[in-house]
């Protein structure tokens, strides 16, 4: 008898626990669900640093303070050791490769500029002459993304969200804008420079400008910063960098010596006004006062659909084009993008709450020290320039095909080919290629050089030729690729990119908040792991053409 009570009670008792377990459950699920499968941020911010090398996060570690770098690096999770995966790495295939999770064999934007085979003419990467600029009456807002092939991570959010979700993209560039900003964006915008200083956009995006845009453009905030460009400290404290005079700086128009402080209203004229600020830190400054006030006026990140700021910060790579990567004017720039960095988070904290958006911070290529500079230092460097090639290789040409038409266009380390002429003067195109490349092989300076055959016939799995291949687009590249040796590029002055080497492939990947763990790893990661990252984190489907994989360390 007393058995079967306790027998009893204990069914009750099972009874009870699992009728109570049953009743919490979907509650319980519920809460998790979304949690389980996506992070929700109220704002994703995609943070691009033109021309930055990942090294300049620890050269000048000393000098940041613990709201800018520190801040994402420290919360956040940084990739030390990220590369990109494609050659020739500049701006327009880095932004489109890190938006659209894949590489230029695939997204299509080879270049900046690229001579396109159909029309016989060089086009640029986002120009588009069926569009109208808004915001100036020069043609610098006739631009969409037609020529970007396949769709990116703002295109997939967008989707996933029957549009609901806004995508806003700004930087100096159009192409540094309209690329992240994808075929979807709400707006994208860019800075018309010249005698007019202010933010345009086109007509692809809009039948006119935004009232808040008329208005910041009308407010003389711009204006505000035509003022002398002195270092943030005393330069004395500048040791991660080299003498602020030296010969491997250009000079302003009208400059005696290419020193600070770089006196921009007295050069104003000179210099062609408003585009000296884009050569200084100010420009970058003037890229978060405008990505603020979109923040604010588009009410980012203000309900319980993810939005999307991409920001650009284009000054850093025409610094780095003035002066190289040693430069005080690189470590100024750097010190001054730290606090715009604090100030951008800040904003975050107070307008979309701390915890509730998700930041990644990467870069669309390196650069390179200056090549005099190596030589001096007895690096392997130096000077060659695709012109330096000419007359050599048009003689070849004369005596090897009996005519130079066979070179249609010779631009950026790559060659294009006339096939027409080719196939007149009854040659198999792949021999003309092996022909020429062989040629071109034997000038000094080049190192490697590859023919459009190989990169369609074989699979590199390493090393250059993968990187070449990545880079390689079968309807848009050329007929003959060569790599320049390390540390020779086309000017002795200033610092450039656009090789396969690490000085330039490998730029810093941080991401930050909302769903993002806490840590490091120094596994190598590849530019087109970003996209699939946040796609992974947003629970959407990956961009179209995505070749790369999630960075899984970086997700809760
Ligand atoms: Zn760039
Ligand atoms: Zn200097
Ligand atoms: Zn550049």
């Amino acid at each position: 008898m007393r058995k079967i009570f306790f027998r009893t009670l204990l069914t009750i008792a099972i009874l009870c626990t699992s009728s109570l377990e049953a009743q919490k459950r979907p509650k319980n699920m519920e809460n998790q669900q979304p949690n389980s499968l996506a992070e929700n941020p109220k704002l994703v911010v995609g943070i691009i640093v033109d021309q930055m090398r990942y090294d300049y996060l620890t050269r000048f570690e000393s000098h940041f303070g613990e709201g800018g770098f520190k801040r994402l690096i420290n919360e956040g999770f940084n990739c030390k050791n990220n590369h990109f995966n494609y050659a020739q790495t500049s701006t327009a295939p880095g932004h489109a490769s890190v938006y659209t999770g894949t590489t230029p064999s695939v997204h299509g934007i080879i270049g900046n500029n690229w001579y396109d085979k159909v029309s016989g003419s060089m086009v640029y990467c986002v120009a588009d002459s069926t569009y109208e600029s808004k915001g100036t009456l020069t043609g610098a807002g006739q631009m969409s993304p037609h020529r970007l092939n396949v769709t990116t991570i703002t295109d997939q959010l967008r989707l996933h969200h029957q549009m609901r979700s806004k995508v806003i993209a700004i930087s100096l560039k159009d192409r540094g804008a309209v690329l992240p900003g994808g075929h979807t964006a709400n707006a994208a915008y860019w800075f018309q420079g010249h005698d007019e200083g202010k933010w345009v956009s086109s007509s692809y995006y809009m039948e006119k400008l935004p009232d808040w845009v008329v208005a910041f453009n009308e407010s003389g905030k711009v204006d505000s910063y035509k003022k002398p460009w002195n270092t943030l400290k005393s330069i004395e404290l500048y040791k991660e960098s080299g003498p602020d005079s030296n010969r491997y700086e250009h000079l302003w128009e009208g400059e005696q010596a290419p020193i600070f402080p770089h006196d921009i209203p007295g050069l104003w004229e000179e210099n062609d006004q408003y585009e000296l600020i884009k050569y200084s830190p100010y420009g970058n400054s003037i890229i978060t006062d405008f990505a603020l006030e979109a923040l604010e006026q588009e009410r980012l990140g203000t309900d319980g659909i993810t939005d999307f700021l991409s920001v650009s910060y284009s000054s850093t790579d025409l610094v780095g084009h003035e002066y190289g990567v040693n430069s005080k004017e690189i470590q100024d720039i750097y010190l001054r993008l730290d606090l715009e960095l604090e100030r951008l988070l800040k904003t975050l904290d107070k307008q979309v709450g701390q915890g509730e958006y998700t930041v990644f911070l990467t870069a669309d290529h390196g650069a390179m020290h200056v090549s005099a500079y190596l030589e001096d230092k007895k690096l392997p460097g130096g000077n060659i320039s695709r012109d330096d090639f000419t007359p050599s290789l048009e003689e070849f040409l004369k005596y090897r095909f009996g005519t130079t038409d066979i070179l249609k266009y010779h631009s950026y380390s790559q060659l294009f080919l006339d096939h027409e002429v080719i196939a007149n003067l009854d040659m198999n195109p792949r021999e003309v290629q092996e022909l020429i490349a062989l040629e071109i092989l034997s000038y000094k300076g080049v190192e490697q050089v590859y023919t459009a055959f190989q990169l369609q016939h074989s699979s590199y799995m390493t090393g250059i030729p993968r990187l070449l291949q990545n880079g390689y687009n079968q309807k848009r590249s050329g007929d003959i690729f060569y790599i320049l040796e390390s540390g020779i590029t086309d000017s002795p002055i200033g610092s450039s990119h656009g090789s396969p080497f690490a000085y330039d492939t490998q730029v810093p990947l941080i991401f930050y908040g909302k769903g993002i763990r806490k840590g490091s790893t120094l596994r190598k990661t590849e530019i087109t792991d970003i996209a699939p990252t946040i796609a992974g984190l947003l629970g959407i489907a990956f961009p179209s053409g995505t070749t790369g994989d999630p960075v899984t360390e970086v997700l809760k």
